[in-house]
Formats: C-alpha cells, sequence, structure tokens
C-alpha cells in the first residue's frame, strides 16, 4: 500500500463533559497525547488505521502483556461492532537483543533466529489461546529492514539526524515538538541534550539524541546496511512499519504504559520529522498489572506468563479478569479477581444454556416475558453507553452480569420463558459476547456439540431422570458424575435438566 492521499486532518473535538445520550451514539476515546477525552472520527472514511507495539519476542508473554492485547482485541472487535472497517498492523520485535538474550543463548547453544522463531510461534498461540483475533498484519521487524533503511536515509536527508562512530543518531534539538507526549520540556532538554543514548529504553533524566541505527558488536545479530553491518533502533520500527502498511497518518497507536517514554515520544519525533505530518491522532495506552498487590518483576520472581495463568484458570477467566478494570486503571491479579471472574462466566453460561433450552423447546409465549423483555431493551443500549466512553469495559461487564442475574431470578422464580423472547436474548448476548471474550465465546462460553455427542447426552439424561422418578438416586447421581467428568453441567428445574458443556471445572452441588 502506497502513501494515503494528502488531505486535511481532521482534529478531534475535545469532550470534557460526555453525557449518557450522546454517548449512545458517538464514541469518546481518552488521548494520551492531549490527555483529553475527545470525539472519534477516522481520519480516512475507508476505514480505522491502528497500529499497535506487540511483543519483544525474546520471552513468553506474561499476564501483564496479555491485559494489554486483550485491551487491543477489544478496540478493534468494539469498532467493528459499530460498523467500522479496521485496518490493524501490529508488529512483532524480533531484533532486540540484550545482554540477558546472549548471555541465554551462549548458555543454551540455540541460535538467537531459533529463539526469536519459537517465540513468535508461542506469541502467536498464545494470543489465539486467549481469543485474540489476529491483526490485518502482523508486521515482523527482520522482514522490514529496508524500510527502516530508508527512513533512516530520509531522516539525514532532511537534517534531522547524524552519523556517528557506533551508529545513527536522531538529533532532537531539530524537532521543537520533543516531549509532547511524555510531558518532558524540551527547553530543558536543548541544555541537558549534549550525550547521546544507545540504549533502546532509558529513562527521563538521561534524555539524549537516540539511535536510528547502530553498528554491530561482536557476536551480536547483524544487518546489511549503508553505514555497515548493524540493527535498527527498536524506536524506528514502528515508524517504518506503520508507514508502509498504513500510511503516514494513522487514527490510533499506542502499547503499555511503559511505552509513553521513550519509545512513543522518539516514534512520534522521527516520523514527524521525516514527513512532516502529524503521525498518530489518538494515542492510548494500557496501564500496569499488578500481580498479588506488587508490581510483576522476573527478578523477584513475582511473575507469571499467560500460559501458566491459561493453563491453571482456563483463558475466559484470565480475559474476563483482566478486562475487569478500566484500561488506564492499575489492576491487581488475585486470587479473588480470578474467582470472580469464575462465578461471572458459571452464570453467563446458566444463562445462555438456558436461553438455547427454551428456544429449541418451542416454549409458548409465557405471561411473565414482559417482565424481563422490558430490561432486555436496556441491555445493548447501555453496553454502548459504557463502551463509547473510553472503553469502560468494567461497566459494560456489570451492566450486563446485572441483566444475566434479573433473567436467572426470572427462571428461578418463574420456571419458564417464550422461546420467542429466548430468541430476542440470545443475539444481544452473543454481540456483545462477541466483543468482550472474541473467539472464547463460541469455544469456551457457549460451545455446542456434534449431534451425536448430543444425542448420547440427552439419552444419559433421560435414563438418569428414569432412576430418579424410580427414587434410585445413587445410581442416578453415578450418571451425573460422568457427565460432570467429561465438562457437562446439569442443572434441574421443573421443565426438565438444563446442560452445558463447561470450559471450567463443574462445581459440586451445594
Ligand atoms: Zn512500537
Amino acid at each position: 500500500m502506497g502513501s494515503l492521499t494528502p488531505k486535511p486532518v481532521r482534529r478531534p473535538t475535545s469532550t470534557q463533559n460526555s453525557d449518557p445520550e450522546s454517548l449512545l451514539t458517538k464514541l469518546v476515546i481518552y488521548n494520551s497525547l492531549s490527555k483529553e477525552k475527545e470525539d472519534f472520527i477516522p481520519f480516512q472514511d475507508d476505514g480505522v488505521r491502528i497500529y499497535t507495539c506487540g511483543l519483544t519476542v525474546n520471552y513468553l508473554m506474561h499476564i501483564g502483556h496479555a491485559r494489554c492485547y486483550i485491551f487491543w482485541d477489544i478496540v478493534d472487535r468494539y469498532l467493528r461492532y459499530l460498523g467500522f472497517k479496521v485496518k490493524h498492523v501490529s508488529n512483532i520485535t524480533d531484533i532486540s537483543v540484550d545482554d540477558n538474550i546472549l548471555k541465554r543463548l551462549s548458555e543454551t547453544n540455540e541460535s538467537f533466529q531459533r529463539l526469536v522463531t519459537r517465540h513468535t510461534q508461542d506469541y502467536i498461540e498464545d494470543r489465539r489461546c486467549l481469543g485474540i483475533a489476529d491483526p490485518y498484519i502482523y508486521s515482523i521487524a527482520t522482514q522490514h529492514i529496508h524500510e527502516m533503511v530508508e527512513l533512516v536515509e530520509q531522516l539525514l536527508d532532511r537534517g534531522h539526524a547524524y552519523i556517528a562512530d557506533d551508529g545513527v543518531y536522531f538529533r532532537i534539538s531539530t524537532y521543537t515538538k520533543y516531549g509532547q507526549l511524555s510531558g518532558i520540556d524540551p527547553r530543558s532538554l536543548r541544555t541537558g541534550a549534549s550525550g547521546r543514548i544507545t540504549k533502546d529504553e532509558y529513562d527521563k533524566e538521561t534524555v539524549g539524541d537516540f539511535a536510528l541505527w547502530k553498528r554491530a558488536s561482536p557476536d551480536e545479530p547483524y544487518w546489511h546496511s549503508p553505514w555497515g553491518p548493524g540493527r535498527p533502533g527498536w524506536h524506528i520500527e514502528c515508524s517504518a512499519m506503520s508507514m508502509k502498511y498504513l500510511g503516514e497518518t494513522i487514527d490510533i497507536s499506542g502499547g503499555g504504559e511503559d511505552n509513553i517514554f521513550p519509545h512513543h515520544e522518539n516514534s512520534i519525533a522521527q516520523s514527524e520529522a521525516a514527513t512532516g505530518k502529524p503521525y498518530v491522532r489518538f494515542w492510548m495506552h494500557v496501564r500496569h498489572l499488578m500481580l498479588n498487590g506488587e508490581r510483576m518483576s522476573k527478578s523477584t520472581g513475582n511473575f507469571i506468563t499467560a500460559r501458566e495463568a491459561i493453563t491453571k484458570y482456563g483463558a475466559s477467566v484470565v480475559r474476563l479478569s483482566l478486562l475487569s478494570s478500566h484500561y488506564r486503571k492499575q489492576m491487581d491479579f488475585t486470587r479473588t479477581l480470578v474467582a470472580e471472574a469464575e462465578g461471572k462466566i458459571r452464570q453467563l453460561q446458566h444463562t445462555i444454556a438456558s436461553l438455547r433450552f427454551f428456544f429449541e423447546k418451542k416454549t409458548p409465549t409465557q405471561t411473565t416475558d414482559g417482565l424481563i423483555s422490558e430490561k432486555v431493551e436496556n441491555v445493548e443500549k447501555q453496553f454502548r453507553t459504557a463502551m463509547n466512553d473510553d472503553f469502560n469495559t468494567p461497566l459494560a461487564i456489570t451492566q450486563l452480569l446485572q441483566f444475566i442475574n434479573s433473567f436467572n431470578q426470572h427462571l428461578d422464580k418463574y420456571h419458564k420463558v417464550g422461546s420467542q423472547l429466548a430468541r430476542k436474548i440470545l443475539p444481544i448476548i452473543e454481540r456483545i459476547s462477541a466483543v468482550i471474550f472474541g473467539e472464547l465465546y463460541e469455544k469456551e462460553l457457549a460451545p455446542l456439540y456434534n449431534p451425536d455427542t448430543r444425542q448420547l447426552i440427552e439419552f444419559m439424561l433421560a435414563k438418569r431422570e428414569k432412576l430418579r422418578q424410580e427414587r434410585k438416586f445413587s445410581q442416578a447421581d453415578v450418571l451425573r458424575r460422568i457427565l460432570n467428568e467429561s465438562s457437562i453441567a446439569v442443572i434441574d428445574t421443573p421443565n426438565g435438566p438444563i446442560w452445558w458443556k463447561t470450559a471450567l471445572p463443574v462445581l459440586k452441588e451445594a
């Protein structure tokens, strides 16, 4: 894809007081650049352009990363739900080499290439396990060295970069808006920015001209360039790849809050210096995830990988847990949080199974249906209003669960709903769940069995019913246990047993 036809960039409008009425129809996003909530309108009519920073594939993804990627999946899915076309590019950094990696490689005799290939596969697999959709393009850094070299040349031509002994550097004093995202005062930089920074990550106190291209040291992986063998700096990869696939100005970009400085600050500087155009219209950043009240850290061992969490708690529980706080709020991943998410998923599964049951049974309309049908009207409106307010997933989930609760209570009291009502509610729950859970809705929340297996389960349940009528309860319990051990949850109702396939362990009856 070539660069976009130049068009004036429509500036977003700041919206400090979003009222619920207008939130029903318009999406408002907190922009980390302006530090304000702004109305979201895409830059081009043909869709929303999103670029997100993916994993540096030196290690497995941890649950802090998972929070971030699940959130981006929500943004992507919700924009589609609203009817936008979405072009989402997410990078995979397979270049970054640090001392830890070089040490690991020398200990294990594994080549750098093999290590990153292995972790790239793990990364994509973990994402899919969590119900995260693959982006439009996974842009892999090492496949875009040419584009990065071209961008560095462009910066050299325009006088924003210079060649030093150990590589090519961006001269931050040539970009007067430096600091706009992270809040660094450029005036203080002019006096303090005499030095250069080789590292990709550094703190605000050591700001300086940053590396665009690094000359290779012995034993390091390298690529060829006009400045000799070396490797690109981390920041240049995101600018080069987003421009290649999405054009010079994109709608939304972001990552974790750690990325604000220096990564995104430097990305803005080099992109806008090279093109003279705005780079990203909306910057969004996801806050840290804590683990049991402490910051996650490899060195202290307070750390859990996404796949450990998935194995231990189940993917949908991990996903729902990580969405239970607003993305701009710090959250703590604890056993209590996980237990709450488990409970919510069980409630949802119960509701979906009941709705399917009454729908399939072709139950006539009940006089009590009206009591629940009024509430149904509001479910999707509440979902939109919450999500349109800067992707307020905790509110959206709470409101969905409130409806689920009142539906389950309704069934406890009146035992039945008409199939027409069930047919009305099911698609609403499916549409909302498709955003919240992604592929996990069909995989874990509401999976279906093939007809033969269904027949076998129905046969076992009918047999169990007969045993119960004959008061042979212990034999009936054996059948129930077999079903439970095969991940089938069974609830007895006055209309007969309602069952569903569960991805979570079946709870023992109280
Ligand atoms: Zn990036």
